[in-house]
């Protein structure tokens, strides 16, 4: 079997994709894993995305911990004889996707950028060196455990029409040695980069902070409304919160249209925006590398640039 488990749904959704593929290839039935109270509709919903079965843990666990969810996924595992266990790689999942590895004595690939059967063998891919490589990893064990991080596969069109099995089952997790002792929400402008269309973003181009109004006028002009940011502007210069930054080590992205203003296009920015739909440049460098991974390039300083292309943007679609 082929198990697929996250504790954000949408990244479920994804994951049900290439669980879908991957099982059909091993002549195998796709498990959807849920955990919690009652959850019927969401197991229905999986069902209509790719799932084949969903097996809900009803608990009454109501916070993430790893380790308790490390023995109620050993457990699932152990009851489906799941042999290929794929989980969302956001915070939450790497950790459980090691302690479920650990306990089960199993291989983990964390952060695979694809997945596929290669002479038979469970194949993975993902991005090393700070993208400068592609490391190309098989199983040679089971289970093998993976995660994919969001935006990797879309989900699958959704079909109303596709039947499968619900099964629960109550499983009492192992108490931890830990204890939560306080849950506090981190602090967010709101800003939701990874699910925008449009993205208008910002790097070191820009001289001063109140300068990335440029870039937010720019943005509300095409309605896209959502500014990004490279590492400095985020982590160095502070000048935006750490929710706008995009890249490697910040948030992955797939707008339709990236809009790339006094960026210079090193490979760990690339790593979080490669997949949009359209990237347009702005850089007064001809040689700067961001050009490489551009479908439009602006020659220019971006002081001049944005201004006459949001002028431009607002004449034509008002
Ligand atoms: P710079 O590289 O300084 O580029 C500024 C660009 O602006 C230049 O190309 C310049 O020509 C142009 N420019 C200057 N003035 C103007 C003007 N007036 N008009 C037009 N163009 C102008 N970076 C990320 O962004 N995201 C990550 O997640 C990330 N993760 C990292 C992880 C690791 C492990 C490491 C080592 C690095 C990471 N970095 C990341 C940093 C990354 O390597 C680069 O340092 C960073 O992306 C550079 O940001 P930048 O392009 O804004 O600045």
């Amino acid at each position: 079997m082929v198990l697929v488990f996250s504790d954000d749904n949408k990244l479920t959704y994804e994951l049900l994709n290439i669980g879908s593929k991957i099982s059909k290839e091993l002549g195998e039935k796709l498990i959807a894993l849920i955990i919690g109270k009652s959850y019927d509709a969401l197991a229905q919903e999986y069902i209509s995305y790719g799932a084949d079965n969903v097996f809900i843990v009803e608990t009454e666990l109501d916070i993430f911990k790893a380790e308790e969810y490390a023995d109620l996924l050993e457990n699932v595992v152990n009851e489906t004889k799941s042999e290929t266990v794929m989980i969302g790689s956001n915070k939450n999942g790497k950790e459980l996707a090691s302690r479920l590895a650990g306990r089960l004595d199993a291989g983990c690939i964390i952060d695979c950028t694809n997945i596929y059967l290669k002479d038979k063998k469970l194949t993975s891919e993902r991005v090393v060196y700070s993208g400068n490589a592609i490391a190309v990893e098989q199983f040679n064990s089971k289970p093998a455990i993976l995660t994919v991080p969001s935006k990797v596969f879309d989900p699958l069109p959704k079909d109303d029409k596709r039947k499968g099995e619900i099964v629960k089952k109550k499983f009492d997790a192992e108490k931890s040695a830990s204890k939560i002792l306080k849950v506090q929400e981190m602090k967010t402008e709101n800003v939701n980069v990874e699910d925008a269309e449009i993205i208008v973003s910002c790097g070191r181009g820009f001289k001063n902070k109140e300068d990335i109004k440029l870039v937010e006028d720019l943005a509300n002009a095409i309605k896209g409304k959502t500014v990004g940011c490279s590492r400095p502007i985020a982590a160095d210069l502070k000048w935006l919160s750490e929710d706008h930054w995009i890249g490697l080590s910040g948030h992955k992205v797939k707008p339709k249209l990236y809009i790339a203003a006094g960026i210079s296009g090193q490979i760990q920015h690339i790593a979080g925006m490669r997949d949009s739909g359209v990237i347009v440049a702005i850089n007064k460098d001809p040689e700067a590398l961001i050009f490489k991974s551009s479908d439009y390039g602006i020659v220019g300083d971006l002081y001049d640039v944005l201004p006459k292309l949001t002028s431009a943007v607002k004449e034509k679609i008002g």
